[in-house]
């Protein structure tokens, strides 16, 4: 039987992280975990080796990446609070830029020359228009984005000079969990909506607080673009596959093109769990965009993307499972 290639995954001991080591082993790669364990969780390392350390320990990623050899490399870890970035910069500064660049050196310096990237749509900014395209102008409000945003720039410009090939995903809002319920959303904090609201459902927290119910949206509560974190892996797969080909730098979004608001998401996640879901009327957030949603277009017709999950009840379904399984 033939050795199975490799693919060093910067946290994926995080939630897409380890969804996509699992897509990852179900194509026959054997996904290797490198994770500070800062955020991600070592019960999520269930599909390869898992070894410990922060990407911005040159000594350590030399000592992993010669043991292992990866063909490419995942990397998803980072911080993402979008909240905290603002308060605290410098940590994202630090951690997501600096150590991004201390992956591209150590590939540089190994010979390994495909990567990709988790981006996100918080690279936009406030949108100009909606659906949000990937040719749309990259002004980030938060250190968070502007930390992302950098590190796209830094991968042209290792390709250009070091011919080290990138695809980085935009990713709107992830949500769901593994169909088989394995794994799922785990974070501590936790500040996303759909967790947050089924929290509530299951009786582990009051109520949630609507951010803002005064937007010009049409219930006046922000729209955003869920996609689940199952069609998300597989986009990484496919991005994994076109570098194995040949297929120059890109970047993509990755969302469903479907906007839902945050009282669409409270009702829904009503009738699917049939508990009362109590809210509480509270401000708006600082940054938040009345609307977010994502054209996909791109990936699906250069790569071939197609989600399987793409509505809402069933992203939710899959959540509670998670959460019930908690
Ligand atoms: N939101 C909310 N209450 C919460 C958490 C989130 O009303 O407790 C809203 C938030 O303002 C945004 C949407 O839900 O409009 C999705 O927020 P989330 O933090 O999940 O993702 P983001 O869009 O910020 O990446």
């Amino acid at each position: 039987m033939a050795t199975k290639k490799h693919i060093l995954v910067t946290g994926g001991a995080g939630y897409i992280g380890s969804h996509t080591c699992k897509a990852l082993a179900k194509a026959g790669y054997l996904p290797v975990v490198y994770d500070n364990l800062v955020y991600g969780h070592e019960w999520a390392v269930k599909w390869g080796p898992f070894e410990k350390g922060d990407i911005a320990n040159r000594d350590r990623l030399d000592e992993v990446i010669i043991k292992y050899r990866p063909a490419a490399i995942i990397h998803f870890a980072a911080y993402a609070y979008v909240g905290e970035s603002v308060t605290d910069p410098g940590k994202y500064y630090r951690n997501n830029v600096a150590g991004s660049l201390t992956i591209l050196e150590a590939m540089r310096d190994h010979g390994i020359d495909k990567i990709i990237f988790s981006s996100t749509c918080a690279t936009y900014g406030m949108p100009e228009s909606i659906p949000i395209l990937e040719v749309h102008p990259q002004n980030p409000v938060n250190p968070y984005g502007a930390s992302k945003l950098m590190i796209e720039r830094m991968l042209r410009d290792f390709d250009s000079a070091h011919n080290i090939r990138s695809i980085a995903l935009r990713y709107f809002n992830a949500a769901g969990a593994d169909p088989d319920t394995e794994i799922g959303e785990d974070h501590d904090p936790e500040t996303h909506l759909i967790p947050l609201v089924l929290d509530v459902a299951a009786g582990k927290r009051p109520e949630i607080i609507v951010f803002g119910n005064d937007y010009d949206t049409p219930d006046g509560t922000c729209i955003r673009d869920y996609i689940h974190v199952t069609d998300l892996a597989g986009a990484h797969l496919l991005a994994l596959d076109a570098l194995e080909q040949g297929t120059p730098r890109a970047e993509y979004n990755l969302g469903n093109g479907q906007g839902f608001s945050v009282k669409d998401v409270i009702d829904m996640a009503s009738i699917i769990t049939g508990r009362k879901i109590a809210t509480v009327a509270g401000q708006r957030r600082a940054g938040d965009p009345a609307r977010l949603v994502g054209d996909s277009r791109k990936i699906s017709k250069e790569l071939g993307w197609k989600p399987q999950y793409n509505d809402l009840e069933t992203i939710i379904k899959t959540a509670w499972k998670w959460t019930l399984k908690q």
